[in-house]
């Protein structure tokens, strides 16, 4: 039988991951419960973080937005500091899974398993999000591009775990998140794409960034697809020239929920759709 740790607080968290090293860390255990059943890991016992009270905060932080690794994705979804300030986000939230998995699933866990189709990933590069480590006595923050290595793979520590994801202000009146899957609900990414951004009064592109899911080992940014669209009209021309920017970024590979090519055509059409 394996032994599971339920700790309040990461003061308790600490020694009991000292005398068990073999533990296992999980949130809402989505992934990691999921490939235990599969086999594909065999932790000697679990520490469970979902009642760490550090990890589940939401609350501004100064000018900026702390999101504990721990909370929810309903609790984030229910939270007007997510769905008010960066309905990019927000929007991806809404798209994970079921309402049963977004009731168990967490940032933090999206974070640490860093599939290429983990929604919360685009939205979060947009807005320039910070992951924030903790381990005994230390703190250290970096931003999710360089958090984020390759496919499972994360700057993560021997001894740290992921306290939260802190979101710079935003100002940006251009915020959208879009997913294609097999189907409406439950469904893995087959390409999607977050953006965020400020437009001019006159609809020209102040500042924007683009960040793709599905179509490369890791999110995929564009910075030439960015630079083609500053000061230009979100027009169907300067958005189908950026897509093909975009484009040659990509890598996508073919799998058993689409081809290598729908998923380039993906990259250019979902830019498509921030035309008026
Ligand atoms: C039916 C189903 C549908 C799904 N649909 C989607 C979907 O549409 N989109 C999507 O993106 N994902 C989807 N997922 C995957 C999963 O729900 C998400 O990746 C979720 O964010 C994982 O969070 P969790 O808290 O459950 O992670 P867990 O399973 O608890 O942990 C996952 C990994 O992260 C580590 N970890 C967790 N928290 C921390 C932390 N704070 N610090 C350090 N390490 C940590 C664990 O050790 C483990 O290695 C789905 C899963 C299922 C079962």
């Amino acid at each position: 039988m394996t032994r599971v740790w339920l700790p309040s607080s990461l003061e308790e968290l600490w020694p009991l991951w000292a005398e068990n090293p073999g533990a296992a860390l999980y949130a809402g255990g989505t992934d990691l419960l999921v490939r235990r059943r599969a086999g594909l890991v065999r932790p000697e016992a679990l520490i469970c973080l979902e009642r760490v009270a550090e990890l589940g905060r939401i609350e501004p932080d100064g000018p900026e937005v702390f999101l504990g690794a721990a909370a929810s994705f309903s609790r984030l979804l229910s939270s007007p500091l997510v769905t008010e300030k960066y309905p990019v986000l927000a929007a991806a939230l809404q798209r994970i899974g079921s309402p049963q998995v977004r009731h168990m699933g967490t940032l933090g866990g999206n974070l640490v398993t860093a599939s290429p189709a983990g929604d919360s990933l685009p939205p979060l590069y947009t807005l320039d999000a910070v992951v924030e480590l903790v381990a005994v006595g230390a703190t250290r923050r970096v931003p999710i591009a360089e958090f984020i290595q390759g496919p499972g793979q994360v700057d993560l520590r021997p001894g740290e775990l992921v306290s939260g994801v802190r979101l710079p202000a935003t100002d940006g009146n251009l915020q959208h998140f879009e997913k294609v899957g097999s189907r409406a609900a439950l469904a893995i990414s087959i390409a999607s794409l977050a953006v965020a951004g400020r437009l001019s009064d006159q609809g020209e592109v102040l500042q924007i960034k683009l960040a793709w899911g599905s179509v490369g080992p890791t999110v995929v940014c564009a910075p030439a697809a960015e630079a083609a669209l500053q000061g230009k009209k979100l027009t169907p021309e300067t958005l189908a020239a950026a897509g093909e920017l975009a484009q040659q970024a990509a890598s996508p590979i073919d799998d058993l929920r689409a081809s290598r090519e729908y998923r380039l055509a993906l990259v250019k059409n979902l830019l498509l759709r921030l035309a008026p």
